[in-house]
C-alpha cells in the first residue's frame, strides 16, 4: 500500500469509527454469534497474494463486526466499563504512525519526558502523596505482579533476583481481591500456601483486625510477612478496604503496602471521594486504569509507587547494547516493570486530558455516580429487589427476591432473570456472587452512557422479572 492508497483508506477508516461509535446503539450490546461461529468464517491460511483495503474492509464488517461486543455501547453495564473517546484514539493512530519502541529515554526522548508529565498531571489530580511517582503499565494485572516482585525483592533485601526465593514470604489479601493478585503473587514466588485471604466485613471490606493477627499468627510461625494489597474500589461490588488501620499495620510490620484501584482510582480527581484515599500516604504503590474509567482506550495502566529505586533495584538490567551516554541523567522505564520496549501510551493520556480538561472528565464521573444512587433508590423502592452492597461510585449489585425461595432457589432466580434481561440484546449486564449470595452487577460507565439508557435498562429488569414471576404489574 503506498501512502496515496493509506491516506484514502485511513479518511474511510475515520469516517467509519465516527458512524460506529455515534450509532453504536444500533448494535445488539453483546456478540450473538456461537462458539467457533467467527473462526469457521475464516480462511485457513493467509493469503498468498496482496488483498486490497476494500476486500479487508468488507470482511471487517460482515464477519468480524458480528462477533463483537460493544463495550462502548451507552447499555453496557457489564464487568466495569473500558471506556474510549474521539482523542484517545487520534493519539493511538499517531502513536502507531511513529511507531516508536520506548526501550530508552534516547530511543525517543518526547516518550519519556511526556510520560513523566502526565503521570504527574495524574498524581496531582488523583491528590497522592508527593512523593510518588508514577510510569505507565499495560494493565492492572502487570502493574501488581511489579509491585509485588518489588515487595518481595525489599523484603529479602534484594537478594532474591540474585540467590532465588529462600525464605518463605506471604502476602495478604482479601477474599473480595480481583484475581490479578492471586494470580501476581503465584507468579512472583510467594506461592498459594503463603498467599493469606483476609476476610471482609458486611461491606466486603478487608477486616484490618483479621489481618494483624494473621501477620502475628505468620511471625510466630517463622514466615516473613512481605506484602498486603488493599483495593479501593472491589470488583465485585466496589467496596473500599480501609486504609488508615491497613497502612498503620503495615508500618508497624514493615510491609509493602499496594492499592489496587483499578477501577475506582478515576474517581479520585472528585473533591467529594477524597475520603476513598484516606490514608495513602502509607501506601508503597498504586494501580490504576484510566482504560476503565478516565475514556483513554486500553490500554493504558497508571502504577504509582513511593520509591522508585526499589522497582529499578529489581528491574534494572544493563546490557552493553542499552548503555547511554545519558542513563545517569535521564529515566528508563524499562527498569520500572517487565517490558523492554513499551509502547507511546502517554500520548493518549495527554490528548484526552487536554481535550476535556479535569472538570470535563469529572462531570462525566459525576453522571455515572448520580445515575447509580437513581438505580439504587429504584431497588430500594422495590419490595421485589434487594440491594446487595454500599453504591459508593458507579456500580449497584441487586437481586429480584419475592421472599419465596432459599439460596438455591434465589440464585437460579436470578440467573434466569440474568439470562433474560441479556438475550434481549438491549443491556448487557453481568454477576458476581458475594457472601455466597448470587448478584447481579448493573456497572454505569460508559462514555455513552446517558440517564435514559439506565431508565432503559430498569425498565428490561422489572419486564423479565414480572414474566418470570407471573406478576402483572402496572405501568410496565
Ligand atoms: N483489579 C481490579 C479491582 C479490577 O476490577 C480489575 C479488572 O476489572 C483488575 C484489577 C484487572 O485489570 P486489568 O484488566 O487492567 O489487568
Amino acid at each position: 500500500m503506498d501512502y496515496e492508497a493509506f491516506r484514502q483508506s485511513g479518511y474511510k477508516w475515520i469516517d467509519w469509527i465516527a458512524a460506529y461509535l455515534s450509532e453504536v446503539e444500533k448494535y445488539p450490546v453483546c456478540a450473538q454469534v456461537k462458539p467457533g461461529e467467527i473462526k469457521s468464517r475464516l480462511p485457513e491460511e493467509a493469503p498468498v497474494a496482496a488483498e486490497s483495503m476494500d476486500a479487508i474492509f468488507k470482511d471487517f464488517t460482515d464477519i468480524i463486526l458480528p462477533g463483537i461486543s460493544h463495550w462502548q455501547h451507552p447499555a453496557w453495564f457489564a464487568y466495569f466499563p473500558a471506556q474510549n473517546s474521539p482523542p484517545s484514539i487520534l493519539a493511538e493512530l499517531a502513536a502507531a504512525g511513529l511507531g516508536v519502541v520506548g526501550l530508552a529515554w534516547q530511543t525517543s526522548p518526547a516518550a519519556t519526558e511526556l510520560e513523566e508529565v502526565v503521570m504527574e498531571w495524574l498524581r496531582k489530580m488523583l491528590g497522592l502523596p508527593l512523593r510518588m511517582a508514577g510510569v505507565i503499565q499495560d494493565t492492572a494485572s502487570t502493574a501488581s505482579l511489579v509491585a509485588l516482585l518489588a515487595a518481595r525483592e525489599k523484603a529479602t533485601d534484594y537478594t532474591t533476583n540474585i540467590k532465588g526465593l529462600r525464605q518463605a514470604l506471604t502476602v495478604y489479601i482479601s477474599e473480595e481481591s480481583h484475581s490479578s493478585i492471586e494470580k501476581g503473587a503465584k507468579v512472583a514466588g510467594y506461592g498459594k500456601d503463603f498467599i493469606r485471604s483476609i476476610p471482609t466485613d458486611e461491606n466486603f471490606a478487608m477486616l484490618p483486625d483479621k489481618l494483624e493477627e494473621a501477620v502475628r499468627i505468620d511471625k510466630q510461625q517463622g514466615l516473613q510477612p512481605a506484602c498486603v494489597v488493599a483495593t479501593v474500589g472491589t470488583t465485585s461490588s466496589s467496596a473500599v478496604d480501609p486504609l488508615v488501620p491497613i497502612g498503620d499495620i503495615c508500618r508497624r510490620h514493615d510491609l509493602w503496602l499496594h492499592v489496587d484501584a483499578a477501577y475506582a482510582g478515576s474517581a479520585f480527581i472528585l473533591p467529594e471521594k477524597k475520603w476513598m484515599r484516606e490514608g495513602m500516604e502509607s501506601a508503597d504503590s498504586l494501580v490504576f486504569n484510566p482504560h476503565k474509567w478516565l475514556l483513554t482506550n486500553m490500554d493504558c495502566s497508571a502504577f504509582f509507587v513511593k520509591d522508585p529505586e526499589a522497582l529499578i533495584r529489581t528491574f534494572d538490567i544493563r546490557p552493553e547494547y542499552l548503555k547511554t551516554a545519558v542513563d545517569s541523567e535521564v529515566k528508563n522505564y524499562r527498569d520500572w516493570g517487565i517490558p523492554l520496549g513499551r509502547r507511546f501510551r502517554a500520548l493518549k493520556l495527554w490528548f484526552v486530558l487536554r481535550s476535556y480538561g479535569v472538570e470535563n472528565i469529572q462531570k462525566i464521573l459525576r453522571n455515572h455516580i448520580q445515575w447509580a444512587a437513581m438505580f439504587k433508590s429504584w431497588v430500594e423502592g422495590d419490595e421485589l429487589f434487594e440491594l446487595m452492597a454500599p453504591v459508593p461510585l458507579s456500580l449497584v449489585c441487586f437481586r429480584l427476591n419475592d421472599g419465596r425461595g432459599d439460596e438455591a432457589a434465589l440464585t437460579a432466580l436470578n440467573e434466569e432473570l440474568l439470562m433474560r434481561i441479556n438475550r434481549r440484546g438491549r443491556v448487557f449486564l453481568t454477576h458476581t456472587v458475594l457472601k455466597g449470595k448470587y448478584v447481579l452487577r448493573l456497572a454505569i460507565g460508559a462514555r455513552t452512557t446517558q440517564e435514559h439508557h439506565v431508565r432503559l435498562a430498569w425498565e428490561l429488569i422489572k419486564q423479565e422479572a414480572d414474566a418470570i414471576l407471573s406478576l402483572p404489574r402496572s405501568g410496565s
